[in-house]
């Protein structure tokens, strides 16, 4: 399938970019590592009058650590991000779910932010990035602004990102010592069916978020209620999944009805907060 014909863009400044927005509005999508932008305009999905290519500015390479945690820019691909020492110590919540993203040579090309900016409910980054309480950049010829994960997802493949707007960064804070993920797919490669993500503050605070059960990420307020403050243990873990297979009305699809999908839940969460508990633990 070919793509429907577009005229093509390569800026070299974010200054550049973000100009090329402002004039082209909603006539223009950004193109990330393509992974998938490209499939849906080879099946006539998508189909913009202009894309905007991000590989040639150089400041949106790499990522960096700083007090605050670990900044992730804009072009950094999935695999850089996923085989970085760095990373596994500083985030290694987003190095292990990353080894859950589609394939190596999706990831090669697929870069962090694209998938936060795609916003597919089964992803696995964005439950990461709501877990970890992850903040976007956003910069438009105009202004600038973070947003918080737990504001940034909206409903499927929507975000707070307006149409002149290039999210130049994310930040994965460094406040947490535990992290666990867990998810259920059918073969290796494919999205999630359904996925928890949990992180452990330093303080003790658990925070879940699920994949696979909503339009968007969900945060598990009342599972991570279950966890406050306490030991855990099986038991405790148990409880705080049941709480959450409770709270959500998980929304059915090709692959599972929705009380499957709230049974899974069950032994993908508790395994993902014993993960995290445990890490927590050996962490102190
Ligand atoms: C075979 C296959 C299997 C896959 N399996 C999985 C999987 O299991 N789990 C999973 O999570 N993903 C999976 N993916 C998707 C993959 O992770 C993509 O790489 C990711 O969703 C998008 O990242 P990208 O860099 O390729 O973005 P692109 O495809 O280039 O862009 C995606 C969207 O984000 C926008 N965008 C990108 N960067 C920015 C930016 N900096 N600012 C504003 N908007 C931006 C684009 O305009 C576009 O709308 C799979 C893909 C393939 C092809």
């Amino acid at each position: 399938m070919k793509p429907a014909p577009f005229a093509y863009h390569t800026p070299s400044t974010i200054d550049e970019a973000t100009g090329m927005l402002a004039e082209l509005g909603d006539d223009a999508t950004l193109l990330a590592g393509g992974q998938s932008l490209i499939p849906l305009m080879n099946l006539g999905l998508a189909r913009p009058n202009n894309v905007i290519d991000l590989r040639r500015i150089a400041p949106l390479n790499g990522f960096d650590t700083t007090g605050d945690g670990l900044v992730i820019r804009a072009m950094a691909t999935q695999r850089q991000v996923e085989t970085s020492e760095t990373v596994k110590a500083e985030a290694p919540l987003v190095a292990d779910a990353l080894t859950m993203v589609g394939f190596r040579p999706t990831r090669t090309r697929g870069t962090v932010v694209g998938s936060l900016t795609h916003a597919d409910p089964a992803a696995e980054l964005p439950m990461v990035a709501l877990a970890l309480d992850a903040k976007l950049r956003l910069v438009s010829r105009d202004r600038e602004r973070t947003v918080s994960a737990d504001d940034f997802f909206i409903s499927y493949f929507t975000t707070q990102r307006q149409p002149s707007e290039l999210v130049v960064d994310v930040l994965f804070p460094n406040r947490f010592k535990g992290w666990g993920f867990a998810e259920f797919r059918r073969r290796t490669g494919d999205f999630a069916i359904v996925a928890a993500a949990v992180a452990v503050e330093t303080s003790g605070e658990y925070r879940i978020a699920l994949g696979g059960i909503a339009d968007r990420p969900l945060r598990c307020t009342s599972a991570e209620e279950v966890l406050r403050d306490q030991d855990v243990d099986q038991t405790l873990a148990q409880a705080a999944a049941e709480a959450a297979a409770e709270a959500v009305d998980p929304l059915g699809d090709i692959h599972a009805s929705p009380d499957f999908k709230r049974r899974l839940l069950i032994p993908i969460v508790r395994t993902a907060v014993l993960d995290a508990a445990r890490r927590g633990r050996d962490n102190g």
